[in-house]
């Protein structure tokens, strides 16, 4: 048994009273919560800085981690898109696999316990089946063409059948609004419904997707154009992306919005009546590294809206660490708090992929991953402790 204890236990919810002691089995399982006052003559360890649950990286691309450094920075997401379209089959398999291990290694070193990641392939299975991180895997479909919603999406479920027979956690999830027509939207977040899954889309990561279903102009008629994809069928809203295709989803499925960097309060308004069940995931590092811009997380926070945090993957990021997404929110924008930024990265993280029975929170009978958080605001880093 281990009795552990630090200046401050942040639960998954909230901080916790000063004495709190965690005692751990030696499997690392919750097996009582009490305070320092009711111990005697046992040794506890006192680490100096926060204790937290282990953290949920709710958006990652595991399959693009090969391609760490190989785009340049702030092109814009369209530019971005077609580096990764070009460069996404560089490398040799062997490499792509190896590279994929090593990025779980690395995720699970900086105290990620669960992840949900974004898949077009297979590639990423062998890495998930062999990691001690849980995968979420999020099949993910592309097609702006309605007409070719329903192949597009029978080859999605074949995808994910095969992740579900090799026993990991999987369903569909749209790419972006720019990039899914809403036939799909709605095909892809009714299998969602039906499984009891939850999905993911893209968010307004760009001003060029708003600019695209107002008014279809913008640098995204250049991405149509450049990989010879006419999308005579689409018809401008008048309205953003998010409002266009919010009425889509199924309203039964706990949906993940990622990056939200161009979404108004409008936007949120109008997004939070029509679907019940949001989160909005925050991957500040990703936005830098494209856009060179960041979300206006107090917007969001003043609107109730629930976040979560996300590393993207390493095409777009120096690296796959939950702790460094907020040493970056908390340079930028330092109004958020802490203990805020704590519960997105934990709790709710948990919560939306629907494991908030085992990770997410420190309480008795789990083995949610035990981190101890050091440093300072803007510079802190992360330790596993169980
Ligand atoms: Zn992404």
């Amino acid at each position: 048994m281990r009795f552990i204890t630090s200046n401050r236990i942040f639960s998954g919810k909230d901080f916790l009273t000063d004495n709190t002691v965690v005692v751990l089995d030696n499997k690392g399982i919750i097996i009582d919560i009490t305070t320092s006052d009711k111990l005697e003559s046992v040794n506890i360890e006192h680490f100096e800085g926060i204790i937290t649950p282990g953290f949920i990286n709710t958006h990652c691309h595991l399959e693009l981690s090969h391609l760490k450094g190989v785009i340049k920075q702030h092109t814009g997401i369209v530019d971005f898109g077609l580096g990764v379209i070009k460069h996404r089959h560089d490398a040799s398999p062997e490499h792509q696999q190896e590279a994929m291990i090593q990025a779980d290694k690395d995720m699970f070193q900086e105290g990620i316990v669960a992840v949900g990641d974004i898949s077009n392939t297979n590639s990423s299975m062998t890495a998930k089946q062999l990691s001690n991180i849980h995968y979420h895997t999020f099949v993910e479909l592309i097609a702006l063409n309605p007409e070719r919603s329903d192949l597009v999406f029978n080859t999605g479920k074949e995808l994910l059948t095969e992740f579900k027979s090799n026993h990991l956690s999987a369903s569909l999830a749209p790419h972006a609004p720019y990039s899914t027509s809403i036939e799909l939207i709605e095909k892809i977040t009714n299998d969602c419904f039906l499984a009891k899954q939850p999905s993911s889309i893209h968010n307004q990561e760009s001003a060029a997707e708003n600019e695209f279903f107002n008014t279809k102009s913008g640098d995204y008629i250049r991405l149509y154009e450049s990989i010879g994809l006419p999308v005579t069928y689409f018809k401008a809203t008048s309205k953003s992306s998010l409002q266009s295709i919010i009425s889509a989803f199924n309203k039964g499925v706990p949906t993940l919005l990622v990056h939200n960097t161009f979404t108004n309060k409008n936007d949120i308004d109008i997004a939070q009546n029509q679907h019940p069940q949001l989160y909005w995931c925050l991957c500040p590092n990703a936005n830098l590294y494209i856009e060179n811009t960041l979300p206006d997380i107090a917007l969001l926070v003043n609107n109730q809206c629930m976040l979560t945090l996300g590393t993207d993957s390493l095409a777009s990021n120096s690296g796959l660490s939950i702790i460094s997404e907020i040493n970056t929110i908390q340079k930028h924008q330092p109004a958020i708090s802490l203990e805020l930024l704590l519960k997105a990265a934990t709790y709710n993280g948990a919560q939306f992929l629907g494991l908030e029975n085992q990770f997410g929170l420190i309480e008795i009978n789990r083995k949610c991953g035990i981190n101890l958080i050091e440093g300072h605001t803007g510079n802190y880093s992360v330790k596993k402790l169980a």
